[in-house]
């Protein structure tokens, strides 16, 4: 490639961003923000699609169905000089910033067709390179259909935690992951999980992670994922935007917090209760921490893509905004990490409070709720500068568990004066 064509392909993608993205790629220097006291957050988390396809055709897949098809031009499978770059571009990144933790996650489509040997090997390569002193986490997501008994205790060996997709019940659950042929994947699913279960497994098992349904029944839903005896569930919105609305989204409705809330209220105050991301977020907020996802809160994003031709992208969820909402034009083979702390996207989804629109930032919710995911805050043909679609739904669920916890420390309260 040479350097016209590598200045070429940059032009057109700012101007396509201007275009569909106004907010922040017309409007935000990172530049400026630098000379105006904004630090950027450096890259913990590091996503690998080292196999772009998968067994899998979930009808709501929002890298296959959605509006952004660049997965068809990319290689199937994430060929050795790239996934050694990302890593060597990684470990610099660590040393430069000093970082005392990273975590690489092995993505897709499917990571396990990828095949075990390469794993071994991208894991070996990774675990020699980062400095001394950078603890080195290596993570999975995938939908179990490929985790046989040889292929858990591989992972188990090599350090591998695994999240696994799950709808919930086998009914809900193949009504949308099935395979190619049509058939549904909950029963190689559920044999996987009772695989993670056992204890000899279960340093390999991450947890579950399941996209909320309002057509589903949330208690049971909830209960058929709690018998997997999972370290964690992490409950996601579905994808959406002001051009692309949520499925069941009715004015004046909450659906997705209802169905929240329903979980909500059989998950709080058990004794031992399953971990819920979204939830102990949502406390941790509550009672003045911060928050470890995307989906709450304001804390600055440190994750990247590496996609399987070497592309340093955003993050997945993007891709349900426009076509190319990901891409930030750089390659890892080229271009060191912090080549994207120049990219307004990148700086947009740092910047906290900056980030938000007016009517966040007079919300009362907003310290938790920090604008909702920052994909779900697009709107064509003005971007990401506004209220999450789900707003209503965030600020009903937010409310909700604000109140259970705000009766309580009144109750603990009240029997401490006694
Ligand atoms: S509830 Fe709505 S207005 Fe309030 S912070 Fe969240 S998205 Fe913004």
């Amino acid at each position: 490639m040479t350097v016209l064509s590598v200045g070429g392909a940059a032009a057109t993608l700012r101007q396509a961003q201007r275009a569909a993205a106004p907010w922040p790629y017309a409007e935000l220097d990172p530049e400026r923000l630098r000379a105006a006291g904004w630090r950027p957050t450096p890259i913990r988390d590091l996503i690998l699609k080292i196999h772009q396809r998968c067994n899998l055709a979930c009808d709501y897949c929002y890298v296959y169905e959605s509006t952004d098809q660049t997965w068809r031009d990319r290689p199937a499978v994430m060929a050795d000089e790239i996934w050694q770059a990302a890593v060597d571009n990684l470990a610099r990144h660590a040393t430069t910033h000093g970082l005392r933790r990273v975590q690489v996650i092995l993505h897709g489509g499917e990571p396990l067709l990828f095949r075990l040997d390469r794993i071994e090997r991208l894991v070996g390569h990774l675990r020699a390179r980062m400095p001394e002193g950078t603890e080195t986490r290596v993570g999975m997501q995938t939908n179990g259909v490929l985790l046989t008994r040889p292929v858990v205790s591989r992972l188990v060996d090599l350090r591998i935690a695994v999240g696994v997709s799950v709808d919930g019940t086998a009914e809900d659950h193949d009504r949308h992951r099935r395979t190619h042929a049509g058939r549904g994947s909950f029963a190689a699913v559920a044999r996987a999980l009772d695989l993670l279960r056992e204890p000899a497994n279960r340093p390999a098992y991450a947890g579950i992670l399941t996209t909320v349904s309002p057509d589903t029944d949330p208690v049971r839903t909830f209960e058929t994922l709690s018998a997997f005896e999972p370290p964690m569930i992490d409950f996601l919105l579905p994808h959406a935007n002001w051009g692309e609305p949520p499925t069941h989204a009715r004015p004046g409705a909450t659906p997705y917090a209802d169905w929240l809330i329903a979980v909500f209220d059989r998950w709080y105050g058990r004794s031992e209760p399953v971990r819920i991301r979204l939830f102990d977020d949502i406390l941790a907020l509550l009672l003045g921490g911060a928050s470890g996802s995307e989906q709450v809160g304001l804390s600055p994003a440190g994750m990247l893509v590496v996609e399987s031709d070497g592309a340093l992208e955003q993050v997945d969820a993007l891709k349900s905004a426009y076509p190319g909402a990901a891409a930030t034009g750089l390659d890892v083979r080229r271009d060191e990490l912090d080549a994207v702390f120049d990219d307004a996207g990148v700086a947009a989804r740092q910047l906290g409070p900056q980030a938000l629109s007016g009517a966040c930032l007079s919300c009362p919710v907003v310290r938790v709720c920090g604008g909702g995911h920052y994909a779900h805050r697009y709107r064509p043909g003005e971007g990401f500068l506004n209220p999450s679609v789900y707003c209503d739904d965030m600020r009903r669920l937010i409310d909700h568990v604000s109140a259970r916890v705000a009766a309580d420390l009144q109750r603990a309260a009240a029997s401490e004066k006694r």
